[in-house]
Order: structure tokens, then C-alpha cells, then sequence
């Protein structure tokens, strides 16, 4: 029997390895050390877990596809930008997770982003595996027509490695309801087909789940309802600070309200805003969803609560919670330090990977729940599933059945994160906990399906 230092000196060296093959992904190195990290307790204890080669195969994407993208702009002229779509896991289910669209992209970033929707989509409890893709290209200042010319050049090559069956991509920064549209009909157009299930975040009126647009914000503000449960607190009366103001963070703000608590910030990358009075949603999703503005014309409209903040970090404003809402690393240490002397009482992570890891220590040993975002925001790519399986059966729910699914479904994955970081040792911490219950589900199928 290995012991558990032991078994994290063979994860360190595995650490060292992944740095080396993969030069260059400070971002991918970051997710993987966040993972294997956690994982000494339950592979020391179930030695099956130890075999050579699982967690070899388990850093390594089963495929990765990288493709020129050629579109031309209003002006007639030829732009050139790179797509990726990583398909990391498929042991669960098919390739499954969003599109980035942003200047930002690069093929770490998009590993990155697959490595964590493994064991995110693991959580789930649904027949989802791994994936994620996207392009540097920027929809910012585009027209309508140059981001349908973009998309369709896109799917032009995505299509060849896409299926319902195979892999299914949705949205995530840069890709919302209008992005899905264009790639869905020039998918359509290609093959010749009505395969509804080959993408989620459709329209409603095509394919499309009422509620998808909502579910990631709604499930983690369940989801940080459900850490302040277990210290007996609810979320009535707290005041929360969230940043961005896309889709994830706009929701966030809107179950916050409704159940009772008072979301004062949002953010882009030009500054934050806060509301006193709370952030007033109508006006917010006027100005980011019709107009695609920026948060300032919020403050110049919303009247005296409210002002905007340039080039700050919601971070400074004090609260009760805290719900990074906006992109990877956008919450560091000193960020913590700042929400921890304002008395945070619960961090809870709806972009993916916004914390950074000497920031998660400090929240962590101030004794600061927090909600790592593959437990965190799994809501949306839960709700993506329940949209394949509505396609596939040609049927359509209710928003309430659907929001009740979301409900059960991140009930479960906080107490699921919760029991197995008190069973190996871990008691309150959400990070261990999800790693190793996405990590146990994901490896079983892996170990039953052989060396592929
Ligand atoms: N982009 C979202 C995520 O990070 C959703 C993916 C999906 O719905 O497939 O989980």
C-alpha cells in the first residue's frame, strides 16, 4: 500500500512532466496542478487508481483540432483567425462544453477550459464528457454580418469533428444566443440535417431549453445558497459583489434578488460598477443584451445609486459574498486579502477558474466557503444536457421542470462535493471535494473501458 505522500511525490513528478510536454499553457499547467494536487488522498487509498498510465492518459485530450479560420469584414478585407476545439475525455459521454470567442485564445487556454469541464461535467451526474474549442477572434465592435461570415467560416471546419453523437459544443464568452444561431444553420446547411442535438444554447424556438440561458448563473447562487446552509445562514438580506455582465453574471444577479439578497456590482473590462441599491437588471440587460454597451452607460442612466468605477475590481466593495462572474484569474490574493478584511463569509466561482490558486489558499484558511466553479457553475452545462436529451426525445419542458432538474441537480453536487471532502480527510473544502468525486466517476469509466 502506497502512502499518501508517496502517491503525491509520483503526482509532482507527473506535474513536472505535464510543464514539459505542454510548454508554453501557464493556464493548462494551473488547472492541472489544481487537480492532481487534491488527488493524493483517494489514489493512495484505491490503489486501482494508481495503475500506470490513468492519469497520464487523464492530462492528455483524446484529440485536438487546430484550423484557420478566413473570414472577410465589411470592408472587404481578409482576416485570418485560429479555431480550436480540444476534445479531452469522452469516457462519460461525448465531447461536451462552450465556444470562446475571444482575443485571448490560445490552445493552453482552450485546454484549460476542457480539463475542468472533465470533471465539471463528471459532477453533473450525466452521460457528458469533456471538450471545449473557440477562436481569437474578437465580436467585439463586429456588425451582425461579420460575425455570421465568422461563424460560418468557422463551422465550415468544425463540422467534420462534431455530432450529437460525438461532440457538442454550446457557448461561453463571446458565443451567446446569436452565435449558436449562425453556427447551427451553417451546420444545417452542410449536412444536409436537422440534428438539433449537435449544439446546445439554441434559440427557443428551434431546439432550444427554456432556462439554458439562465442556468449557469441560477445554479451557482444555489449552489453558494447551499454552502451558507451548512453554517446555518441563507442568503436573505446578504449583499453580494459579482463581476462581468454576460449572461453568467446577469442571471447571478437575478437569483441573487429573488432570493433575498442584494447584488450591488457588475463589471467589464473597463471598470465595475456599484449600485447601492442594487443593480437594476432591466437596464443592465437593456444595455449588455439589446445594445451590447458597456457597464459605464449603466451608471450614466441608472441616476444617483449607482456609479462606475474605471479600472477597478469589484473586489473592493464590501460584502457578504463574492461571485467572480467574469474570467479566469481575475480574483488574486490581494483580492482575498481585501474581501476577507471586509468579512467575506462565501466565495462562489461562475466563470471558470477566476480565483487563483494563492487566493483559494488565503479564502480557505480564513475559513471562507468557498465553491470551486466545476461544482460552482456546472449548472449550465447540466441544462445543456437536459437540452440533448429534449432534443433527442423531439419534446420540449416546462421552464419549471427544467429550473426544478437545476435545482436537484446542484443539490446534489454540493453534497456529493461535500461528503467526499469529509470522507478522505478534507471536511469543508469544496476544491478536494469535487476533484476527487469528478475525478472517481471519470477514472471508473476509463479503468472499465480499457487503455484507449
Ligand atoms: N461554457 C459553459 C461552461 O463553461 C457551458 C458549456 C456547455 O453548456 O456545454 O460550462
Amino acid at each position: 500500500m502506497t502512502t499518501r505522500s508517496e502517491t503525491q511525490t509520483t503526482l509532482d513528478h507527473l506535474l513536472t512532466e505535464i510543464e514539459h510536454r505542454n510548454p508554453a499553457q501557464p493556464e493548462f499547467h494551473q488547472a492541472a496542478h489544481e487537480v492532481l494536487e487534491t488527488l493524493a488522498p483517494v489514489v493512495a487509498a484505491r490503489p486501482e487508481y494508481a495503475e500506470p498510465g490513468l492519469i497520464e492518459r487523464l492530462v492528455e485530450p483524446e484529440r485536438q483540432v487546430m484550423f484557420r479560420v478566413p473570414w472577410q469584414d465589411d470592408q472587404g478585407r481578409v482576416r485570418v483567425n485560429r479555431g480550436f476545439r480540444v476534445e479531452f475525455n469522452s469516457a462519460l459521454g461525448p465531447y461536451k462544453g462552450g465556444l470562446r470567442f475571444h482575443p485571448s485564445v490560445n490552445l493552453g487556454v482552450i485546454k484549460f477550459l476542457g480539463f475542468e469541464q472533465i470533471f465539471k461535467n463528471a459532477l453533473t451526474g450525466l452521460g457528458i464528457g469533456g471538450g471545449k474549442g473557440g477562436s481569437d477572434f474578437d465580436p467585439h465592435g463586429r456588425s451582425d454580418a461579420e460575425v455570421m461570415r465568422f461563424c460560418q467560416s468557422f463551422m465550415t471546419e468544425l463540422y467534420r469533428h462534431i455530432g450529437e453523437h460525438t461532440d457538442v459544443p454550446a457557448g461561453d464568452i463571446g458565443v451567446g444566443g446569436r452565435e449558436i444561431g449562425y453556427l447551427f444553420g451553417q451546420y444545417r446547411r452542410i449536412t444536409n440535417r436537422w440534428e438539433a442535438g449537435v449544439l446546445t444554447g439554441k434559440g427557443q424556438g428551434w431546439g432550444g431549453s427554456l432556462i439554458r440561458p439562465e442556468a449557469t448563473g441560477y445554479g451557482n447562487v444555489l449552489f453558494a445558497a447551499a454552502m451558507l446552509r451548512e453554517r446555518g445562514e441563507d442568503l436573505e438580506g446578504q449583499t453580494a459583489v459579482v463581476s462581468g455582465s454576460g449572461n453568467v453574471a446577469i442571471y447571478t444577479i437575478e437569483k441573487l434578488t429573488a432570493l433575498g439578497a442584494n447584488a450591488v456590482t457588475c463589471s467589464d473590462s473597463s471598470g465595475y460598477v456599484v449600485d447601492e441599491k442594487g443593480i437594476d437588471l432591466d437596464l443592465l440587460k437593456q444595455i449588455k443584451e439589446v445594445e451590447r454597451g458597456r457597464v459605464d452607460a449603466y451608471a450614466e442612466r441608472r441616476g444617483s445609486s449607482a456609479r462606475f468605477v474605471p479600472g477597478g475590481r469589484v473586489w473592493e466593495v464590501p460584502a457578504d459574498l463574492a461571485l467572480p462572474s467574469a474570467t479566469q484569474n481575475e480574483l488574486d490574493e490581494n483580492d482575498a486579502a481585501t474581501l476577507i478584511r471586509n468579512g467575506v463569509k462565501a466565495v462562489s466561482e461562475g466563470a471558470n477558474m477566476p480565483t487563483t490558486p494563492e487566493a483559494v489558499h488565503l479564502l480557505q484558511q480564513a475559513g471562507v466557503a468557498f465553491g470551486p466553479g466545476k461544482a460552482a457553475n456546472a449548472g449550465g452545462v447540466a441544462v445543456s444536457a437536459l437540452e440533448m436529451a429534449q432534443n433527442h426525445a423531439r419534446t420540449s419542458w416546462t421552464a419549471a421542470r427544467v429550473e426544478e432538474e437545476l435545482a436537484d441537480i446542484m443539490t446534489s453536487i454540493h453534497t456529493t462535493c461535500h461528503e467526499t471532502a469529509e470522507r478522505y480527510g478534507a471536511p469543508g473544502d469544496y476544491v478536494t471535494g469535487a476533484n476527487i468525486a469528478g475525478f472517481e466517476r471519470v477514472a471508473d469509466a476509463m479503468l472499465a473501458q480499457g487503455v484507449i
